[in-house]
């Protein structure tokens, strides 16, 4: 008599918040992790480096080695932190999820080594994202990660459903953003700041990164886009149609959290992201034109001639003599 398998366990659905840097993904991740059912872990790609290697704080305002929640997690899908070979996993990470991988990541089949190690790199995160949604006691793990390789990768990994939502913010927003300095408070013993790039580069990218992640849809991944503007404006709206997107149907008095024009915040033990991922509590939602005032002429008028046709195909005018980026 053979004995039966057992069922292998129900997929966890990972809602990837993908985007450019600076698109507001923080903001959208921190909004729909205070839905029931939903947890908001953060930009995972960055768990090895910030988190175990470097110590950084957790979204509650712990150091990652003394957040009980990420302890927790270790222990679920590992046996603890310590039982990880680090090293090998982040070997792992830089040979399988980079953009140069790209090709190998959508036709695995045809590159034998390359396959080999994702699927690796796949168990290990497999084990990871189940963990989280077993300690957390939520069927939605929201990955902030926003970009497109690493999304292009969970299509491999077994037992996770994934849905993108792509957060799409106007260019010239994204690019002044970029130009400016802003601190980053989770590196807590010293002066850190976040990247800063000229508006022309941030352009250039503001387009490789959205076209990789419109590309994602046609790889038969359940895609929803979401414009910034449109999600400050109507929050209600958006977030509910983002979580009916990841199977979750909210009724009103659950997203009591969010009203018209603020979001009530509690904790979330995210990884990585930016520094509003600390907010506790009332936060203003306005959508952020300081662009269409303080921004030069010269980098608006390079930054519409690198990206207006994916600003065209997302619904935005090329002008915006009102300054406010407002989509059509
Ligand atoms: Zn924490």
């Amino acid at each position: 008599m053979t004995q039966r398998e057992p069922a292998p366990p129900p997929p966890v659905t990972v809602l990837y918040v993908g985007g450019t840097g600076r698109s507001g993904t923080t903001l959208l991740e921190r909004i729909l992790g205070q839905a029931g059912g939903v947890c908001a872990a953060g930009e995972l790609v960055f768990l090895w480096e910030r988190g175990l290697r470097g110590n950084e704080r957790c979204g509650c305002g712990e150091r990652f080695d003394a957040c009980p929640f990420w302890t927790q997690v270790g222990k679920e899908a590992f046996g603890g932190w310590d039982q990880l070979d680090l090293d090998e996993v982040q070997a792992l990470q830089r040979q399988v999820d980079r953009h140069r991988y790209l090709p190998a990541m959508v036709a695995p089949r045809l590159m034998g080594a390359y396959r080999r190690r994702m699927e690796r790199y796949a168990a290990v995160l497999e084990r990871l994202y189940r963990a989280i949604s077993t300690v957390s006691g939520a069927g939605v793990v929201i990955d902030s990660s926003k970009n497109a390789p690493h999304a292009y990768l969970l299509r491999h990994v077994p037992g996770v459903d994934l849905r993108l939502v792509h957060l799409v913010r106007r260019s010239h927003g994204v690019a002044y953003s970029w130009t400016k300095q802003v601190h980053r408070p989770e590196v807590a013993d010293s002066e850190a700041f976040m990247h800063r790039q000229p508006a022309a580069v941030t352009a250039l990218y503001w387009m490789k990164d959205n076209l990789l992640l419109d590309l994602v849809r046609l790889l038969r991944v359940p895609s929803h886009r979401l414009r910034y503007e449109s999600l400050t404006e109507r929050p209600r709206e958006h977030a509910t149609a983002v979580l009916r997107h990841a199977g979750r149907a909210p009724d009103g008095p659950e997203l009591e959290f969010l009203g018209d024009g603020h979001v009530d915040l509690a904790v979330d033990h995210t990884v990585a992201g930016n520094p509003m991922r600390f907010h506790r509590g009332r936060l203003d939602l306005r959508a952020d034109h300081e662009w269409s005032r303080a921004m030069p002429r010269g980098q608006r008028l390079i930054v519409t001639a690198i990206t207006w046709p994916l600003l065209l195909r997302y619904g935005y005018r090329l002008g915006a003599p009102d300054g406010a980026g407002r989509p059509r």
